[in-house]
């Protein structure tokens, strides 16, 4: 039972590439307003494609489909591509692992960030440089001034991070989706980065959807955890819970990777899980994690039960 509708509502997330492979296989999130929601997997669970798949940004010949999808409580399956587009300048924004992705390496920061600005609220360019201005000083620039007429090959990995994250809050949008933000950035500026989308959290209530396949960084930054396995969310809670009492394997299979300061042995190896994620072309009967599993058992090649302790820890897993 969930209280108050959640700022984004997915429900039953399916992405086909072609008729034989299905990506994503029923995924389900719900982001609520002013918190973080991360989901975390390994490389090729599909983190990054549901985040697409909602934000409307899939790859030419890839279908959607879900029970719903909402964003504030309007359906945002069934908008046209104008529409999406609004949606997604004004009231959702996304961040990247790379900044070159979004920047232009062609154009100086201030005109691309006021051009944003320029687009989604038809204010003059001046307008739109002094708001590119306030938001640089906001995430932590200075000299502001000086940053909008420089170009992105002129800035280090952090500070094109901050660029990009203030370039995404332009037009002050309710929900930001960050794709690995921090997973190409020194162990030092990370902590800076996720302490700044903390901050800006608290100051203008920002919902934020964060993948990460660090178990670090979740600790850090979320409220709720989604775990996503070969296409499908195989557990989810808050993070306080998840932590504690993680009941998917898959989950403390990652968990047993993380070091815990002051148990690892200078030299000794970090824990990982055998095996690699399945490709996504396999097709799935029963339980996609079971070649990795030291559980399974025959039950796992028919079907995957999904279980609920009642108060918002889900999981799929024959083991109770
Ligand atoms: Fe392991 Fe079976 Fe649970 Fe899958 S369903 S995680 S194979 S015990």
């Amino acid at each position: 039972m969930h209280d108050a509708p959640a700022l984004l509502d997915v429900e039953g997330l399916r992405v086909r590439f072609n008729p034989k492979i299905e990506a994503i296989r029923g995924v389900s999130l719900r982001v609520e307003r002013g918190q973080t929601h991360c989901v975390v997997g390994e490389s090729g669970c599909g983190k990054s494609v549901s985040a697409l798949a909602v934000m409307g940004l899939l790859a030419r010949g890839a279908k959607r489909h879900a029970a719903h999808m909402r964003f504030d409580g309007q359906d945002i399956l069934g908008l046209s591509e104008r529409d999406l587009q609004k949606l997604r300048g004004d009231r959702m924004a996304m961040i990247f692992q790379e900044p070159m992705t979004s920047l232009n390496p062609a154009y100086t920061v201030g005109s691309q960030m006021a051009e944003v600005l320029v687009r989604h609220r038809r204010v003059s360019k001046q307008q739109g440089l002094d708001r590119a201005a306030e938001l640089l000083a906001k995430v932590g620039i200075t000299a502001p001034g000086m940053r909008l007429a420089q170009y992105p090959h002129q800035l280090s990995g952090g500070l094109r991070q901050r660029v990009m994250i203030a370039m995404a809050l332009m037009c002050d949008p309710e929900l930001l989706i960050a794709d690995e933000p921090t997973t190409a950035l020194d162990v030092t500026v990370q902590a800076q980065i996720l302490r700044l989308l903390r901050d800006l959290q608290q100051e203008l209530g920002l919902a934020i959807l964060l993948i990460t396949h660090d178990l670090g960084v979740v600790a850090r930054i979320a409220h709720k955890v989604s775990v996503m396995y070969a296409g499908e969310v195989v557990e989810s809670a808050s993070a306080t819970d998840l932590f504690a009492n993680p009941r998917h394997p898959y989950t403390r299979g990652l968990l047993a990777c993380v070091p815990v300061p002051g148990t690892i042995k200078r030299g000794e190896p970090l824990g990982s899980i055998p095996g690699t994620v399945p490709r996504i072309a396999d097709g799935f009967v029963g339980c996609g994690f079971r070649d990795r599993c030291v559980h399974a058992m025959p039950a796992c090649a028919i079907s995957v039960p999904s279980r609920d302790d009642g108060a918002g820890h889900r999981y799929l897993c024959h083991l109770q």
